[in-house]
C-alpha cells in the first residue's frame, strides 16, 4: 500500500500540496488546528482562508512575475488557482478573488477527494518518521515553532520579518552611486566592494527626514506586538528618535570615499548589500520600514543614485514566523537534519499568497514523487517556482535571509541589449523561457493530472 502524506497545517501551502500530491496517488492525511486552535488574523474553520486582501496580484503571465507563477500553477492543474479562477472578481489585470466561496469551495473539493482526509488538531511535535509537509504558515501555533526552534536552533527561525527594500541592480544610477566596503574591510577584492553606497549631502538629508516624519505609516494589526523594537527599528522611528539618529545609524557618512566627486565629504550615506548570487537584487542596509508602499517609493527614490530604482520588493515588519531556508532546507525543500520532513508556504521564507501555493505545490510534487519511488527534482531557476526554491534554498544570503516575493530579479538573467526601453521584450523572454521549462519539468510526472 502507498504510504501516506502527512500535512500540517491547511492553508494556501498546505491545501494545494494535499491536492497535488493525492492527484499522483499518494493518500494524505491535513491536521488543520482550526477552528479548534485559532490565530489572530484567521476568522473561518475553512481551509485556503485568505487572511487580509482578497488579491492574487497580477494575472500578466508575460510581464509579470506573479502572473507567470499563476501560469504555473494552473499548467500544474493547481486547486487554488482553479478555485480563484471560479471565483474571481473584476479587478482590472489584477486576480482578486471572492475570499469566502473561494476558501469553502478549496476546502469542499479536498474533502471530497477520495484520497484525502483532514484531521482537525494542533500538533505540537516535530515528527520522528513517516512523510511530512510543515506549511504552518507565518502564524504557526507557539508549541510547534518551539519544537522547530528546539531543532534547528533559536537563531535560525524568526517570529518576525523586517523587511528592508530592494532594488534591482540594473535600476541604479552608477554615475553617482559606487562599490566600497566601509574602511575597504576584506581579504578580497569582492569583500572590499561588497556594498553600493548612495551619497547624500546636508539638503538632500533634511528633505529626506522630513519625508520620512511625514510619510503614511501602517499601523500593527491586533495581536501583532511590537517585540521587534530591540534589535530592529523602522527608519521613521529613528527618525522620530532625532533627526541625527540616521546619520549615527545606517546612514553614518564613515569610512567611504566617493570617486565621484573625491573631495566632498557626504553629509549621510546610504548602503545596499548584494541580496542574492546573481547579483542581481541588493537590499538597502537598515531600512526596515512600516511606511506604506506608495510612500516609501516617492521617500526612497529621494536617495540619490536610487532615483529610478526598482523595487524588487518594499520593506515591511510584520508577525511571521519563518526559517532560515538557506541554511536549513535542501535544493528539495527538506529539513536536512530531518529529510522525511520537508516544509512549504509561508514559512520556508516566501511571502504572499502565490508563493506560498506554489511552494505547496512544489513541496506536495516532491514529497508524493518520493513515497512513489520516482523522485523528480526541483524545477531549474529559470521557471518563477524554480527561481523561488533556489533562492530560498540557498541562492538568498543566508546572514540577512528576510522573506521575498517572486520577483525577475531572481531569474537568471536573459542576454538581451537595449536597458530600459527593452524591458517588455526582455520580460518577455523570461517568461517565454519559464513556460518551456516548466512544461518540460511537468513531463518529468507520469501522474499528476487533475483528478476531475
Ligand atoms: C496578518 C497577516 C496579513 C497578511 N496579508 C496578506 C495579504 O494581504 N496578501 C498576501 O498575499 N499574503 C498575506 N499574508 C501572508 C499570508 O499569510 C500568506 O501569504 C499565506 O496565507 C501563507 O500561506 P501558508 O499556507 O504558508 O500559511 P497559512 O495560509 O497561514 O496556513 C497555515 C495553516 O496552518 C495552520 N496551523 C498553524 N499551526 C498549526 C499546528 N501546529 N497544527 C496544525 N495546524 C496549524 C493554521 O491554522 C493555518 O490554517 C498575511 C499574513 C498575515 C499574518
Amino acid at each position: 500500500m502507498t504510504q501516506t502524506l502527512h500535512i500540517i497545517g491547511g492553508g494556501m501551502a498546505g491545501a494545494e500540496a494535499a491536492w497535488q500530491a493525492a492527484n499522483m496517488g499518494v493518500p494524505v492525511v491535513i491536521h488543520e488546528m482550526r477552528p479548534a486552535v485559532g490565530t489572530f488574523a484567521h476568522r473561518t474553520g475553512s481551509l485556503a482562508e485568505m487572511v487580509c486582501s482578497n488579491s492574487f496580484r497580477s494575472d500578466d503571465d508575460e510581464q509579470n512575475a506573479v502572473g507567470l507563477l499563476h501560469w504555473e500553477m494552473r499548467a500544474a492543474n493547481g486547486l487554488i488557482m482553479q478555485t480563484a479562477d471560479q471565483h474571481a472578481l473584476p479587478a482590472g489585470g489584477a486576480l482578486a478573488v471572492d475570499r469566502d466561496p473561494f476558501a469553502e469551495t478549496v476546502t469542499a473539493r479536498l474533502r471530497a477527494h477520495p484520497l484525502v482526509r483532514v484531521e482537525p488538531g494542533e500538533i505540537a511535535e516535530l515528527p520522528d518518521s513517516g512523510h511530512w509537509i510543515i506549511a504552518t504558515g507565518p502564524l504557526t501555533s507557539g508549541a510547534l515553532a518551539d519544537a522547530i526552534a528546539a531543532e534547528t536552533g533559536r537563531e535560525a527561525l524568526a517570529f518576525f520579518d523586517a523587511i528592508a527594500p530592494i532594488v534591482h541592480f540594473d535600476s541604479v544610477d552608477l554615475s553617482k552611486a559606487w562599490f566600497q566596503s566601509r574602511y575597504d574591510k576584506g581579504e578580497t577584492e569582492e569583500q572590499r566592494t561588497a556594498y553600493l553606497n548612495c551619497p547624500m549631502d546636508r539638503d538632500t538629508y533634511e528633505a529626506f527626514i522630513d519625508a520620512l516624519l511625514a510619510a503614511h505609516k501602517a499601523e500593527f494589526k491586533p495581536g501583532e506586538t511590537a517585540g521587534y523594537f530591540d534589535g530592529c527599528l523602522p527608519i521613521e522611528v529613528m527618525a522620530e528618535r532625532g533627526r541625527e539618529t540616521l546619520r549615527h545609524g545606517p546612514m553614518k557618512p564613515v569610512g567611504l570615499t566617493n570617486p565621484h566627486q573625491p573631495d566632498v565629504k557626504a553629509h549621510a550615506i546610504v548602503q545596499l548589500r548584494r541580496d542574492n548570487a546573481l547579483g542581481t537584487l541588493y537590499n538597502i542596509v537598515g531600512f526596515q520600514t512600516k511606511m506604506k508602499y506608495g510612500a516609501q517609493t516617492e521617500v526612497l527614490r529621494m536617495i540619490p543614485g536610487l532615483e529610478n530604482a526598482r523595487f524588487a520588493r518594499l520593506g515591511g515588519i510584520h508577525r511571521n514566523t519563518f526559517l532560515n531556508s538557506p541554511t536549513l532546507l535542501d535544493g528539495e525543500m527538506r529539513l536536512r537534519s530531518r529529510p522525511h520532513v520537508r516544509f512549504a508556504g509561508q514559512i520556508t521564507g516566501v511571502e504572499g499568497y502565490v508563493e506560498s501555493a506554489a511552494m505547496g505545490l512544489l513541496a506536495g510534487r516532491l514529497a508524493a514523487s518520493e513515497i512513489l519511488g520516482r523522485p523528480v527534482s526541483a524545477p531549474p531557476p529559470e521557471t518563477a517556482t524554480g527561481a523561488l526554491v533556489t533562492h530560498i534554498t540557498g541562492g538568498a544570503e543566508a546572514k540577512t535571509f528576510q522573506p521575498m516575493n517572486v520577483n525577475f530579479g531572481l531569474f537568471p538573467p536573459v542576454d538581451l541589449k537595449g536597458g530600459r526601453r527593452n524591458r517588455p521584450a526582455r520580460y518577455k523572454a523570461y517568461t517565454d523561457r519559464a513556460k518551456a521549462a516548466w512544461q518540460d519539468w511537468l513531463g518529468h510526472f507520469t501522474v499528476g493530472k487533475a483528478a476531475e
